[in-house]
């Protein structure tokens, strides 16, 4: 297909107008609801044929996160669509003031590969649901879901609306070259840069959905059992493959001993072996060599073990880890865990705040004041207290990065004033002018001026 002669196409239907009416966009979201319901089973398949992740996962982490959109835009849309009447300044009397949330045009949606369906398909529903057209670029790593979402996209939507675009780097690279109305990315912070720039050249507006090294503290006052409960949980979910999963550890040197106990518990209760259903595994081999290779021998506390031929490696926990140590470098995206300890809170803090703003950070503990440290000094996207990943489940709550980690948020509202213009208009009567606005000036009309503002 020829990408350039799709993205016209789109550009002359959004100009029909048709996609910004809201039963229109209201029908698409019902469809693309129908369309992954009936192909459900298939979905499943095609994700276990990628890196073996299994049906319950790919429900609760992808399929839900998505009908979840795209039932909050069926329900919200009249209200969101709706012109917002704000108030009128005593200088802009008398008059009207609203905000109409205004399509953008023709979008870009880019996947990363680690959740192959919901960040394709989240920012596709709220694409649509702004009333824009949209092209979707799936990974190309997960070679079966970006198939499958092609093939269930393109055969039940007209291409000038909606699209999936098949392809990797120089399919990409063509794309960028167009001038989009929004362009909308999720990735690395490396890939970011080259998106960021290409829409420069364009004055594209972007976001990026980008990662880096998210941490979780757990000091003294924690409940230690449900603090190595949850962090357990949001780490080796898919294969350590999330991008706000926890990826170091901070323990209060005092308790650190008995925590670890318990995360080494907690793992070996859940059974992450190698072929066990509810455990994906890594995507390639290259993911598979570049994360044993941040793995030191010597400070394996638990796990280690792996398979080249399923690509498996088993839920790792480092001991002892410094922040000089290769795991500590770069984003692990992946099933290590690295553990290290402080003295002092503040000082945890600061190193954190040495780095780079972390796309998500959790907090353990039951203390108020360590809660609110953290919280009016510490800069990063979003987070939880006393839990982990949960924060991206809510549609009341942006989603997104700062700094290094990302710009723009989504999710819900936040996700509709993305992919919209918030066009500002006042509605004058014609009568009451007010003649100062016009020369001649005058003392006495500065004098009026003054006394008006
Ligand atoms: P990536 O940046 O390698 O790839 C993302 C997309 O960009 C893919 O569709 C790929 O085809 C395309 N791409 C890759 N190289 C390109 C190039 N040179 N030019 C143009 N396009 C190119 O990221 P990934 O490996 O798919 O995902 C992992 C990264 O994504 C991690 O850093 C992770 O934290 C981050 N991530 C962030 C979020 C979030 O919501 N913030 C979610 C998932 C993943």
């Amino acid at each position: 297909m020829d990408l350039s002669k799709i993205f016209q196409s789109q550009k002359g239907f959004f100009n029909s107008h048709k996609t910004k009416d809201v039963a229109f966009r209201k029908a698409a979201l019902s469809k693309l609801k129908n369309i992954l319901r009936e192909n459900e089973q298939r979905l499943y398949d095609a994700i276990y044929k990628d890196f073996r992740k299994g049906s319950f996962d790919t429900f609760l982490t992808e399929l839900n996160l998505v009908y979840k959109e795209i039932n909050y835009f069926l329900k919200n849309l009249d209200k969101l669509t709706r012109p917002k009447k704000v108030k009128t300044a005593l200088s802009l009397q008398p008059g009207k003031s609203y905000i109409y949330a205004d399509a953008l045009g023709v979008t870009l949606v880019i996947g990363a590969w680690n959740y192959p369906y919901q960040l394709t398909l989240v920012p596709l529903v709220t694409a649509i649901a702004a009333g824009n057209t949209c092209i979707v670029k799936p990974s190309e790593l997960p070679e079966n879901t970006m198939h499958l979402l092609a093939e269930l996209i393109n055969s039940n939507f007209p291409s000038n609306y909606v699209y999936v675009a098949e392809g990797g780097v120089p399919e990409t690279t063509e794309l960028l070259k167009f001038r989009w109305d929004k362009i909308f990315f999720t990735g690395s912070p490396k890939v970011g840069q080259i998106v960021y720039e290409a829409a420069a050249k364009n004055l594209v507006p972007v976001t990026l959905e980008l990662g880096g090294k998210s941490p979780a503290i757990v000091t003294k006052t924690a409940n230690l059992e449900v603090a190595a409960k949850r962090i357990v949980w949001g780490k080796f979910l898919n294969g350590g493959q999330t991008c706000i999963a926890p990826d170091y550890l901070l323990v209060e040197e005092t308790i650190k001993d008995k925590f670890l106990k318990l995360l080494k518990d907690k793992v070996a209760e859940i059974g992450y072996n190698d072929g066990a259903e509810h455990y994906t595994s890594i995507i390639n081999k290259r993911n598979y060599d570049r994360i044993l290779g941040l793995i030191d021998p010597e400070k394996i506390f638990y796990g280690g073990r792996c398979n080249e031929q399923t690509l498996y490696i088993e839920p790792t926990i480092l001991a002892n880890v410094t922040y000089d140590d290769a795991v500590m470098q770069e984003e692990i995206f992946g099933p290590v865990l690295p553990v290290l300890s402080f003295r002092n809170y503040d000082e945890a803090l600061e190193k954190i705040i040495e780095g780079e703003k972390p796309l998500a950070a959790y907090l353990f503990t039951d203390n108020e004041d360590e809660k609110d440290k953290l919280l009016s000094r510490v800069s990063f996207g979003g987070g939880c207290i006393n839990d982990t990943l949960m924060q991206i489940t809510s549609d009341y709550l942006p989603f997104g990065g700062i700094g290094n980690s990302g710009i723009g948020h989504y999710h819900g509202e936040f996700g509709f004033l993305t992919f919209s213009h918030q066009k500002s208009v006042i509605e004058k009567t014609t009568w009451g002018e007010p003649d100062w606005k016009y020369p001649p000036y005058t003392n006495k009309k500065m004098k009026w001026l003054k006394r008006v503002f």
